[in-house]
């Protein structure tokens, strides 16, 4: 199956911005408008609530949104599931003492999620590197309604984890730069690209890696972070499972007391867990979260959940 063929089977997801609208607003206004929660999605007619991921709603792969005055205004914010997995399993508080990071946002897909599930309350540093797409990040922001967010055009690594200003940081969401190797519309290109030139693929994937792990342990570093999300959009070993098993291995780990969050507390319903030959031990595979281009509805995705704890309660490699 080529990679256009399976992007064509992947339902158009609407996550509803609970920051100016509620799905039931929303559920009747896509009624008024024709869509049915009774009908299946195969008739190009259908609307489904989904099982997994609170105020996210499904309709045909081939339905379009971007003239709906719903998606225009910012009352619904076009996301594959797979993307909203990440700020549902970091969870942060929605309470005016919450303090989050974001460490790198645009297009700010993410960011607009994380300040929905903290009912625009606390702060949510939103950190981007490039100019061009910290534009779009604050474009996103102001039209998502984000109150709490505070764009911040810097590489995350250049800022100090001492900082008094990021003291109160509980909840850092790491979704850096990747291969992309999971969305199913560029698969076609990675098939090419790995039949031609493996020896390429590979020093790319390590050199992603390198920088993936450095980010991690940067964001371990703050000193009260409590729960840290890894999320990629790759599908490659490489980018995910071994990138979590250095980042639990390294210094700031042992010294951050930072385990795998239990697979209990990471989306706990969704089957497909990380690769177990990738991992140390099949517990630790357990508490990672993929998703399978083609056979999950999605993208192909990765999830992690450090969180900083006693060593009775996470999981070690
Ligand atoms: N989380 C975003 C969303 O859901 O809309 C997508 C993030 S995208 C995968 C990665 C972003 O991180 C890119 O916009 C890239 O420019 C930015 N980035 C990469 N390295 C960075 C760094 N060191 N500091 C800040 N931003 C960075």
């Amino acid at each position: 199956q080529s990679g256009h063929e399976q992007a064509a089977r992947i339902p158009r997801y609407v996550r509803v911005n609970t920051l100016k609208c509620s799905t039931e607003e929303a559920i009747t206004a896509f009624t008024s408008r024709g869509f049915s929660l009774e009908s299946s999605l195969d008739t190009g007619k259908g609307l489904a609530i989904d099982e997994h991921i609170p105020n996210l709603l499904s309709f045909a792969p081939q339905t379009t949104f971007h003239d709906d005055p719903y998606y225009t205004t910012g009352k619904v914010i076009l996301q594959d599931k797979a993307s909203c997995f990440p700020a549902v399993v970091l969870a942060p508080p929605a309470n005016d003492d919450s303090f989050v990071i974001d460490a790198t946002a645009a297009p700010g897909n993410k960011t607009s999620h994380l300040s929905a599930l903290m009912q625009n309350k606390g702060k949510l540093y939103a950190f981007e590197r490039d100019k061009k797409r910290f534009l779009t990040l604050t474009a996103m922001i102001s039209k998502a309604g984000c109150k709490n967010v505070e764009p911040i055009n810097l590489d995350f690594l250049s800022v100090n984890p001492l900082d008094t200003k990021y003291a109160k940081v509980s909840h850092i969401l790491l979704d850096p730069s990747c291969s992309g190797s999971g969305i199913v519309n560029r698969l076609d290109h990675l098939l090419g690209a790995e039949a031609e030139n493996d020896i390429d693929q590979e020093k790319r994937l390590h050199k992603l890696a390198t920088f993936q792990l450095m980010m991690i342990k940067h964001a371990m570093q703050f000193p009260g972070v409590q729960k840290i999300v890894y999320s990629t959009c790759s599908i490659h070993a490489t980018e995910n499972e071994h990138v979590v098993r250095d980042s639990l291995n390294s210094d700031e780990a042992k010294r951050g007391r930072f385990l795998l969050a239990p697979e209990g507390e990471v989306l706990p319903k969704w089957r497909r867990r990380g690769i177990p030959d990738e991992m140390d031990s099949p517990t630790a595979a357990a508490s990672l979260i993929r998703c399978s281009p083609g056979e999950d509805a999605t993208n192909g995705f990765f999830v992690s959940c450090f969180m900083r704890t006693s060593q009775k309660r996470g999981l070690s490699p």
